[in-house]
């Protein structure tokens, strides 16, 4: 089973054209000024990556990294790019889409970031007829990139308008996105170092995998320096522990500032080998002005370092243009990476974003490039083992699949996916429930935004025994389908987590705090309801008399189950409505048939509440109409 720390943390990028408003933004949104150089200072234009946090309603922590948006500094945008979870793109209302808003978003989107929320800022500045047009311009220009789902927020950080909205929408893509494991070799890419008088080195980054614990002995990679953690801290507190997806500084001892740089990777001992030769598939953008050939100079931008080399395309001459291959990056300076791990490719001159690509053997050998047996080894490593691929085709959507869409994603046999998916359930990777696998990261990630949002309603709502199903599904699923949302439900309550009845959905140790005053009025209604028998009070003749309170005291009875719903505003005492049920079968079992005239005299009420009765009990198929009469559903 993965880990995930206690809390969840996330990384949040920025990302949007230049001067469109990221960092007053982060500023408005965090309070911090994340541009901290002088030189930024007097351009008022950010160079470097800046850092910021904040603390998200739900208690998720989210790192802020916010990037420069200028095209010349786009290598720093690339350091910053790693390791974001979720995208914040700003753009400003009175420009629209820009060059380095459309470059960023393919960036993080060629980095497979799945997240983000879009910030239409500077409102103040534009009138509503053309906000909505630059948000209609948007929508489009958004259909065709990742951020085709996501919601977009109308911003001022000038007059604070809409930024509890942004803070809201970031909390609810926060709850539905996967933290990183924990338990595995920690891994921070480094891009910053610098000394405190008296601390010595510094270094920080985004800690992307693992845990850094103070004490522990850490490498910084390539360099192969050893090094022990004197301090952290994590959002500008000290911690003993960090966890991934947060934003960490670490003092480190015995370093010498000048040893390391921006690029480096502090990495668990041993979990990285450095190397100058990497074995990659690479994927050309199709919109390239070349495609890739044999021993073209790149970039590799790869975590936090920019590296040159040379590309040799494996088993082809050239990658075209909107195309995959295998090539191997003969670099000029080593760099520690592992399998899977994503990058970028630009030109070395001129330098313009070429594509991207995935580290299939982090220190390869030098190979002939038309081996077939090594092209045919990495094309294995690409593809991934089969449990890799079902994983990954599971995990890609957000209910599960049932198991034909799994081997038609998956691209296996029924006899293999069978196999397959045996071992992953039976390792506790996936779950299934009516029909559909999960991935278990995914169901963690649903679950507990289920009860963070059932956790909030029991407190707002202490009267009431749940909250209803229809809620619920707005809140998580908007544009998921009712069997989809229900095989989750059915997870959850098979696991104990839920409690879910035919009303209402509720937290397994919650039940209704009423004071002595409502518990006593409580009381007061449902012997209104026994009293009056076959002609109950009706919820609005309550309301009058009791005001809302009343009303929501009805409510709760009747998810109680103490009171029964048989029409709108007309509720029956389920002890009264028991009886009348067995008055009527007796007397239907004996005569065969009656009219409602008859049932009314029967059961002492009056046509009011009879018609609508005897339509409840025909929906319950207990009885049935036929003509003017009233005969047994069951005959
Ligand atoms: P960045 O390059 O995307 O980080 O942009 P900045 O955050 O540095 O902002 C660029 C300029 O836009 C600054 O002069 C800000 O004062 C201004 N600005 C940012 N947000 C707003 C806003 O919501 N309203 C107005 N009127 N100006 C803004
Ligand atoms: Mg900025």
């Amino acid at each position: 089973m993965m880990e995930t720390a206690p809390q969840k943390h996330l990384i949040l990028g920025t990302a949007g054209h230049v001067d469109h408003g990221k960092t007053v933004l982060v500023k408005a949104l965090t309070g911090i000024d994340t541009d901290r150089l002088k030189e930024e200072k007097e351009r008022g234009m950010t160079i470097d990556l800046g850092f910021a946090w904040l603390s998200l309603p739900s208690g998720v922590l989210l790192g802020i990294v916010d990037v420069p948006g200028h095209e010349k500094f786009l290598k720093n945008m690339l350091a910053g790019a790693t390791g974001v979870d979720i995208a914040l793109l700003v753009v400003a209302a009175d420009e629209g889409v820009m060059p380095q808003t459309r470059e960023h978003v393919q960036i993080l989107d060629l980095l497979e970031t799945k997240q983000g929320a879009v910030a239409l800022t500077k409102i103040d500045l534009v009138e509503p007829d053309w906000l909505d047009l630059i948000e209609t311009d948007l929508r489009r220009y958004l259909q065709s990139t990742f951020l085709r789902d996501a919601p977009i927020v109308r911003v001022s950080a000038l007059t604070g308008e809409g930024i509890p909205a942004l803070i809201e929408e970031l909390d609810r893509l926060a709850q539905s996105t996967h933290p990183r494991p924990i338990d595995v070799p920690a891994r921070m890419p480094i891009d910053r170092v610098f000394t405190i008088t008296g601390f010595g080195t510094v270094v920080t980054g985004t800690l992307v995998a693992g845990t850094l614990v103070v004490g522990d002995l850490v490498e910084v990679m390539p360099q192969g320096i050893e090094s022990r953690i004197r301090h952290i801290q994590v959002h500008g507190k000290p911690q003993k522990t960090a966890y991934a997806g947060s934003r960490v500084a670490v003092n480190l001892a015995g370093l010498e500032p000048t040893d390391i740089s921006r690029g480096s990777v502090l990495a668990a001992p041993g979990s990285l080998v450095p190397s100058t030769v990497v074995d990659v598939s690479i994927f050309v953008l199709p919109d390239s002005s070349r495609p890739l050939t044999n021993r073209t100079r790149v970039r590799l931008h790869i975590g936090t370092a920019e590296v040159i080399g040379r590309a040799m395309v494996l088993g082809a001459d050239r990658i075209e243009c909107g195309t995959q291959g295998l090539a191997q990056l003969r670099l000029e300076k080593a760099i520690a990476t592992a399998r899977g791990d994503s990058f970028i490719l630009r030109l070395y001159s001129p330098m313009e974003l070429m594509g991207s690509g995935q580290v299939l053997v982090p220190n390869a050998q030098k190979h002939r490039r038309m081996d077939s047996i090594v092209i045919d080894q990495l094309k294995q490593i690409a593809a991934g083992s089969p449990e890799e691929i079902v994983l990954k085709a599971v995990s890609d959507s957000l209910f599960g699949l049932s198991f034909s869409d799994i081997v038609k994603k998956a691209g296996l046999s029924e006899n293999q996916t069978t196999d397959v998916l045996q071992r992953l359930t039976a390792s506790g990777q996936l779950k299934m429930a009516d029909g559909k696998y999960s991935s278990s990261a995914t169901y963690e990630s649903l679950a507990s935004q289920v009860k963070s949002i059932l956790r909030d309603y029991h407190e707002a709502n202490p009267m009431r025994s749940g909250a209803p199903k229809e809620l619920l599904k707005s809140r998580i699923a908007r544009s998921a389908d009712q069997k989809d949302f229900q095989s989750l439900l059915t997870l959850m309550s098979r696991e104990g987590e839920i409690v879910v009845t035919d009303q209402v959905i509720r937290l397994p140790d919650h039940s209704p705090k009423l004071t002595k005053e409502q518990a006593t009025l409580a009381k007061e209604i449902e012997n209104l309801y026994t009293s009056n028998r076959a002609q109950p009070p009706l919820a609005s003749d309550i309301e009058q008399q009791y005001g809302t309170l009343g009303r929501r005291m009805l409510e709760l009875l009747v998810e109680q189950g103490v009171l029964v719903k048989i029409a709108p505003e007309m509720l029956f005492h389920r002890d009264v409505l028991r009886e009348i049920e067995s008055v009527i079968i007796d007397y239907l079992k004996e005569h065969g048939q009656a009219t409602v005239a008859e049932i009314r005299d029967l059961v002492g009420s009056s046509r009011k509440y009879v018609v609508p009765l005897l339509e409840y009990l025909d929906s319950k198929r207990i009885t049935r109409r036929k003509g003017d009469q009233r005969v047994l559903a069951k005959g």
